[in-house]
């Protein structure tokens, strides 16, 4: 099995052979096809598994393979990526800049602590994949310099660390505010019953896969 035959187009298949990835791991045979396929995914996955290139790589072709909006038009936001901390956000939007590198879309990374105007200005410049941390997203939400009128696709990834941090007011709100048809993919190590809550609540007949 190569990332070929999981559907992949040959930008992101190029990508990976430049990074020496030779087959994919058993989280991405399971979570690439789920994801090509457009529905919801509960996945059950350490890190160390390959599991950023399970979502990142079908999210990067979804979004590359189906445009609507005219090229060389300012980008909208079409991916949302939330993770617990800056350090896990920094490192999934490198893995989107790595696989996408073939593509034209771009991306930014969104965490607190730092100043907020250059991610304004970032935000105004127009992208299409965020990947933040709760607490920052909901700074631009309430200074209403983000729009995520157009999300088709989100990700909660270590959502249970989310949750141990104390995240989920914050992503709630954020919930609330997407719209309410989009694809939706969560990434857990752990399922306590205050996952499997959100999990209901988030996901619409996912498909379910553990590694
Ligand atoms: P992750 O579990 O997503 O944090 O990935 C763990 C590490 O495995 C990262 O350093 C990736 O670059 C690497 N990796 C991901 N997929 C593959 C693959 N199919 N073959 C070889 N290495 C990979």
């Amino acid at each position: 099995m190569s990332f070929a035959e999981l559907g992949l187009a040959e930008e992101l298949v190029r990508a990976v052979r430049d990074l020496g990835y030779e087959v994919p791991t058993p989280i991405q045979r399971q979570a690439i096809p789920a994801v090509l396929a457009g529905g919801d995914l509960l996945a059950g996955a350490q890190t160390g598994t390959g599991k950023t290139a399970g979502f990142t790589l079908p999210i990067l072709h979804r979004l590359a393979t189906n445009t609507h909006h005219a090229p060389g038009s300012k980008p909208v936001i079409r991916a949302l990526i939330l993770t617990p901390t800056r350090e896990l956000a920094a490192q999934v939007e490198e893995s989107v800049r790595n696989y996408g590198k073939y593509l034209k879309l771009k991306s930014m990374i969104m965490f607190g602590g730092v100043g907020i105007n250059p991610q304004i200005d970032q935000l105004r410049r127009g992208v299409d994949i965020v990947v933040a941390t709760p607490g920052r997203l909901l700074d631009h939400l309430q200074q209403k310099t983000i729009d995520l009128s157009h999300v088709e696709i989100l990700v909660l990834d270590e959502a249970d660390r989310m949750l141990d941090m104390g995240f989920i007011r914050d992503i709630r709100r954020v919930l609330a505010v997407l719209p309410r048809v989009r694809q939706n993919l969560l990434f857990s190590a752990t399922f306590s019953d205050e996952i499997k809550q959100l999990a209901d609540d988030l996901l619409n007949s996912p498909a379910m896969i553990e590694v």
